[in-house]
This record gives structure tokens, C-alpha cells and sequence, in this order.
């Protein structure tokens, strides 16, 4: 007979808290990882990916809990980060006892740890979350799929970053080369081509470029070529690590924005899109429309409040990208100066 397990792992030095959690009878294992719960509880969704190996699994929930702690930071959330990360087949039909086992997990972590969606669960997976814990938001019955909100604040971003660029926030005409038409890429592709602007899209997925290719009149090209389009904005709408030594060279765009999370790979790559003079629109600034979402749950914010702070990106995101120029610093850096210092006030605020 298998047993529960939950180890701690070395959480490093950034870290709250690192746990490896498994219930080998339905074959659920995961990392959940903390990244800070001083701001308040640490929010962040549950991925679900065959990921090759329990280290990237572990860096993947790193990067992703600490891109949740300035995200929220930056969207002025009372929530630190956190982030969970299934690793399996998150094709299989067996959903119950797996989310179920997570829900316990989450359970665990008696409500410093709040999960949602991400990639590979839906708001139904939730709901046997929701089972075992109260620590869930982005149910069916409450504030469901983040996504369409998410995909308009990344569209707000996008508009802000056309305007930082161009004196001007019109799309009429401009192409932008979407990377991943799943829940955020359809959503962006339809806000972008109710504006007028035209679309160049890739997924690995047939069935989702179709989607997007007959509703949206959108061009389909390869995965392979979606980076080096011939486009004025790229959108990575997939997964992050986008930006890297491979791709930077490729890119032939003047704005980068889309909904994914951790787009470079590594600082250094946005570095090289300033040197570039690409302006690369920080992805945790542009993408919190899911979890300001979630406060219609989390903080009970009614629809119209919700809907106009994740309107509200597109200032947030005019006035980081102003305060980066007049800082000389790309806009990502001036982000994360941001973000630092308000969870070192939150720090000091928790210390006294
Ligand atoms: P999704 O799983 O619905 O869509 C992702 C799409 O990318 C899928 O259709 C997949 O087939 C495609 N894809 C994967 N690899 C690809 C590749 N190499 N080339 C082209 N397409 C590829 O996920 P989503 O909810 O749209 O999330 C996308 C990104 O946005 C993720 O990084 C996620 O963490 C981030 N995000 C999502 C939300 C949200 O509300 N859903 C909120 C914040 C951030």
C-alpha cells in the first residue's frame, strides 16, 4: 500500500517554502512552492504539465511563485505568491481523485497558500479542489474562467505599449504575431481583431489555430515560425522562457506583450530586447487580469469594480513604461524595483 508523502525541499534563499507532495494511489505529484505569504495569503493557480523532470518542475514552480509575488505587488493586491505545479498527463480523465488529493494538499497549507487555474486546469478541475479546501478561487459558481479577463488586460497593456511607442493607441493595421491560441490567445486574438488589427497565429495545436483562423480571419504559420513573423507585436500567449538565446535574433517586431508568465528566460535576455530597442512590456504587469479577477471572490469586488482595475493596466502600464524611460531602464527592471520595494515595506510593516 502507497502513501501520502509531503517533503520539504531547500526552498533557497528567496523562498518561504518548497514542499514535494505525492499520493501515488491516483498518481498525483506536485511541487507547491511559496514564495511569499507576508503581503497576505500567497496566491497563485495550479499547473498541470508532463514536465520531463521533478527539477523543472521545481524551477518552473520557483520562477512562477516569484512572478506571482510582483504580480500582485504591482497590481496593489493584498496577496504574496505562490504557485503549485501537477506533474502528469494533464490530458487524463481520472480528474476527481487528483485535484481532489491536491485540494488536501492545498488543505495543508491551512490558507497561507490560495490556488486557481492555470495552464492544463480548468474552473471544473477547481470545483473537486473545492471539495477539500476553501482555499480556491476561479470557480464555475463564482468568478470562472479568468481567462477572457485576463486576455482584455493583456489587451489594455497592449494598447499601452502601442502608445509608449507609437504616440497612439491604435491597432488599425497593425499585425500582431500570437504565439498559443488557447484560453488567453483566443481571447486577445478576439479584442485585437474587434480594433482592426490583422493576425498572424501559431499553436501546436491544429483544432485551436482552426478556431482562430475561420472566426478571427487570422493567418496561420508554424510554431516554428511565429517568432520571426513579420509583425509589430509579438504576444506570447504559451509558455514562458519564450525570449531566449534562440528566438531574441529572430524577432523582427517593435513591442512584445502577451498573457505568459516569465517571457525571458532570463534577465539578460530583456537586456538584450532594450539593446535591441524592442519594448518589452513586463509580462506580470500586463497579464494580472486573472488574479484581479479572482477578487471577486477573494476580496468580494463586484463585477464593475473588477472589470475597471483590469481596464485600469493600461495607466499602470503607461506609467511603468514612462518611469522606465525617464529612469533609463527597460521597463521589466523598473518592474521588478517596484515590486521589491513593496514587499520590502510589507516585510518591515510584518517585522515591527
Ligand atoms: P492554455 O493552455 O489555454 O493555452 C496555451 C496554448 O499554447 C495551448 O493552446 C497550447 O497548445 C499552446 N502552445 C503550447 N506550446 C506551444 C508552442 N510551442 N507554440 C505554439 N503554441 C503552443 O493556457 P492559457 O490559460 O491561455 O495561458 C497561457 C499563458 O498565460 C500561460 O503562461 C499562463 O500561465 C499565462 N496566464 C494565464 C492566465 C489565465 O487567466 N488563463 C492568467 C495569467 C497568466
Amino acid at each position: 500500500m502507497s502513501a501520502i508523502d509531503i517533503q520539504e525541499i531547500d526552498p533557497g534563499p528567496e523562498h518561504e517554502k518548497v514542499m514535494l507532495c505525492s499520493d501515488p494511489d491516483c498518481g498525483y505529484r506536485a511541487i507547491i512552492a511559496i514564495h511569499s505569504s507576508v503581503p497576505g495569503p500567497a496566491v497563485g493557480g495550479t499547473r498541470f504539465w508532463n514536465y520531463a523532470s521533478d527539477e523543472l518542475a521545481r524551477v518552473d514552480a520557483l520562477r512562477l511563485s516569484r512572478g506571482m509575488s510582483y504580480k500582485n505587488a504591482m497590481a496593489g493586491l493584498p496577496f504574496g505568491g505562490g504557485k503549485a505545479v501537477i506533474i502528469g498527463d494533464n490530458r487524463t480523465v481520472d480528474r476527481e481523485q487528483i485535484f481532489r488529493a491536491h485540494g488536501r494538499f492545498v488543505e495543508s497549507f491551512a490558507g497561507r497558500l490560495i490556488t486557481a487555474e492555470d495552464i492544463g486546469t480548468t474552473p471544473a478541475d477547481l470545483e473537486f479542489v473545492r471539495l477539500e479546501t476553501n482555499h480556491v478561487a476561479g470557480l464555475l459558481s463564482k468568478s470562472g474562467d479568468p481567462s477572457p479577463v485576463t486576455a482584455y488586460g493583456v489587451f489594455r497593456a497592449l494598447q499601452a505599449s502601442a502608445r509608449h511607442r507609437w504616440g497612439d493607441d491604435e491597432l488599425i493595421g497593425r499585425t500582431v504575431a500570437i504565439q498559443g491560441c488557447g484560453s488567453t490567445g483566443y481571447h486577445l486574438a478576439k479584442e485585437l481583431h474587434a480594433t482592426g488589427a490583422r493576425l498572424v497565429v501559431a499553436d501546436i495545436d491544429p483544432q485551436r489555430v482552426a478556431r482562430v483562423v475561420q472566426e478571427l480571419q487570422a493567418t496561420a504559420v508554424s510554431p516554428d515560425e511565429i517568432v520571426n513573423s513579420d509583425a509589430d507585436i509579438f504576444a506570447p500567449c504559451a509558455f514562458g522562457g519564450i525570449i531566449n538565446d534562440q528566438t531574441i535574433d529572430k524577432l523582427r517586431v517593435e513591442i512584445v506583450v502577451g498573457s505568459a508568465n516569465n517571457q525571458l528566460l532570463a534577465a539578460k535576455h530583456g537586456d538584450a530586447l532594450a539593446e535591441l530597442g524592442i519594448l518589452y512590456a513586463p509580462d506580470y504587469v500586463a497579464n494580472a487580469g486573472g488574479v484581479i479577477n479572482g477578487c471577486r471572490e477573494l476580496l468580494s469586488w463586484d463585477e464593475q469594480t473588477t472589470r475597471s482595475k483590469v481596464k485600469a493596466i493600461y495607466e499602470t502600464m503607461l506609467t511603468l513604461l514612462e518611469q522606465a524611460k525617464n529612469e533609463g531602464l527597460p521597463p521589466f527592471r523598473m518592474a521588478d524595483q517596484i515590486a521589491e520595494q513593496r514587499l520590502l515595506v510589507a516585510r518591515n510593516l510584518h517585522t515591527r
